[in-house]
């Protein structure tokens, strides 16, 4: 029980609550060496736009973690995905191996079973199992199965056997990708036994040192208050009570928050600042376990929280920005138990987001000050932020919708022409894609056309159009990224392309909040920062756009190995910056 104890007290004193002082194994008072192996923390914030980092991280406090990384670091400004598509499986796939969505084989966080059609996870695999501490349920579990390329996880396993490599988050595909074919732990938390589990792909137990439930039961102890009441009201340009925002986990919209007795706790966690706290704090008991400060370590967290806040409330919102307030106050604790454990030169970071976020339709709509850059006089906005109206596209519905009008295309005896509808795809039956020449042509014109009805579509490309191979990244027109977004074979038959500021429903609150997905910048760009003492110059800011093979080129660099993609090999590395 007492690594149970320890594990809650880390999380518990990062969300900064009253604590005793956790197990450790750094307890000297000295200062620690530099360690004579690398030790690399990669962190992805989960929708953390290029945007938002740009205009609100220079408003955040000096003491912070952010604030410490931009003065210890160097910080792109404006670092580039070259896929459309924008979501969380893509983004972190993209990042950890320098590949895009066709090269990686992951082009979609869900993908619809075949049999039930219902959404999973692209990363289910029949034949794992998911580990947990408890008796074993028998669920499915998830893998890398899918993924069709190495990871940089995958190459420092193979230069370094007895590397110490552990993932976490509180997403599947926040975690996997990070952690490789072969990590130590690769960690993530499942909404249903509110608890971090593991897939038999990558482990036959649980790892002792982590307890699964008590971490996220100490963060939501107490309810979600606002950090810094004062510095949230001067940003935030919506009320608390904003029009369009989600009562996630039932909970009402304002402020204080009681997740721990929302009608659903969990939902209410995990889009909850303690989200993020409980994955940092299991981040510093992996390197507090059992002979990981004597290794090459690639620590490497997705802070899965900020994502699901910016679902629920929308970026403007007081959540999103006391969210943001939290989990920078989190990371400054967060690098100072590194300090603690390795010296401020023995460890180096890097940091990025997954994809974007966009301005919440009843705000983009409503609230005039929100959209700054829509002003009169802002001039062309950086980021392709929308000023016209924006809307919500409901996959259920739309998929319902689209199925009558199959039927009513191809008229006769036949099974369902249209599987279902998954952001950014319309997926066809076997049967669908079994017809050829007339009734093909008129199944694809009448759903397409009853598409475009929709106000929030901007374009309709049929996926059979798309060419063999794509053009060169330096092509960033909507054509090219759509193209690097798609798998052969495996990715939907109609890509609907949203207008900027549209978006398919996230189904976190169904009809209510925001999204991300599309090809545009504000959804596109996300911040690149890296941290390494003497490898890394400190405070440059680079505002040039920057491939994302950047993030998997540097990470490679300071884990001393060769970055898995090929073209990764030609990307910028932060660590040779001239
Ligand atoms: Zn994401």
């Amino acid at each position: 029980m007492r690594a149970a104890v320890s594990l809650a007290c880390l999380a518990a004193a990062l969300a900064a609550t009253a604590c005793d002082r956790p197990t450790s194994t750094s307890t000297s008072t000295s200062t620690p060496t530099a360690p004579a192996y690398p030790v690399v923390v990669a962190l992805v914030i989960d929708q953390e736009a290029a945007w938002i980092a740009a205009e609100r991280w220079p408003l955040l406090p000096a003491d912070g973690g952010l604030a410490r990384l931009l003065r210890e670091g160097t910080y792109v400004r404006d670092l580039r995905y070259a896929h459309s598509a924008t979501d969380t499986a893509p983004g972190h796939s993209a990042l950890y191996t320098g590949a895009p969505p066709r090269t990686s084989g992951i082009w979609g966080n869900e993908v619809l079973d075949p049999v039930a059609h219902t959404k999973v996870s692209i990363l289910r695999d029949d034949e794992t199992k998911l580990v947990w501490t408890g008796a074993p349920p028998a669920w499915v579990g998830s893998s890398t199965k899918v993924l069709q390329v190495d990871t940089v996880a995958d190459r420092f396993r193979a230069a370094h056997p007895d590397a110490f490599i552990v993932s976490i988050s509180i997403k599947d595909r926040g975690a996997i990708f990070a952690g490789g074919r072969k990590p130590t732990a690769s960690l993530w938390w499942d909404k249903e036994l509110d608890q971090f589990v593991t897939s038999t792909a990558f482990a036959p137990s649980f790892p002792a040192w982590a307890d699964a439930q008590a971490v996220p039961g100490a963060v939501r102890a107490k309810p979600w208050t606002l950090l810094d009441a004062d510095w949230v009201k001067a940003h935030a340009a919506t009320p608390d009570d904003q029009l369009g925002e989600g009562e996630l986990g039932g909970m009402p919209i304002t402020f204080p928050h009681d997740v721990a007795h929302a009608p659903s706790p969990t939902s209410a966690f995990r889009g909850s600042p303690f989200a993020d706290d409980a994955v940092l704090g299991l981040g510093l008991a992996a390197l507090d376990a059992e002979h990981a400060g004597e290794r090459p370590t690639l620590l490497a967290l997705s802070l899965s929280g900020n994502d699901y806040v910016g679902h629920a409330y929308g970026p403007d919102s007081w959540e999103a920005w006391d969210e943001l307030r939290r989990l920078d106050a989190s990371l400054g604790r967060f690098f100072a138990a590194l300090d603690t454990r390795y010296g401020s030169s023995g460890w180096s970071a890097v940091l990025s987001g997954d994809h974007g976020v966009t301005t919440m339709p009843e705000v983009a709509n409503g609230i005039p000050a929100a959209r700054p850059w829509c002003r009169p006089d802002a001039g062309p906005d950086p980021w392709g932020r929308a000023c016209g109206n924006a809307g919500r596209l409901m996959p259920d519905e739309l998929g319902a919708e689209l199925r009558a009008v199959a039927a009513k295309a191809v008229p006769g005896e036949h099974a369902a022409l249209v599987m279902g509808v998954i952001d950014p795809y319309v997926y066809f039956t076997p049967e669908g894609r079994a017809l050829a020449g007339a009734p093909a042509a008129a199944l694809r014109k009448a759903l397409t056309a009853a598409i475009l009805a929709h106000p929030e579509v901007a374009r309709v490309i049929d996926t059979r159009a798309l060419p063999a191979s794509c053009p060169p990244e330096s092509d960033e027109s909507i054509d090219a990224l759509v193209c690097r977004a798609f798998v052969p074979g495996r990715s939907g038959d109609l890509y609907v392309l949203t207008r900027p500021g549209s978006f398919f429903d996230p189904d976190v609150v169904p009809g209510k909040g925001t999204s991300h997905g599309t090809p545009y910048l504000f959804d596109r760009a996300v911040p690149l920062v890296a941290r390494a003492p003497g490898k890394v110059p400190a405070g440059r800011v680079v505002r040039e756009p920057m491939s994302f093979r950047a993030f998997a080129r540097t990470l490679s660099s300071l884990l001393g190995v060769e970055p898995p993609d090929p073209e990764a090999a030609n990307a910028s590395d932060l660590t040779r910056l001239h």
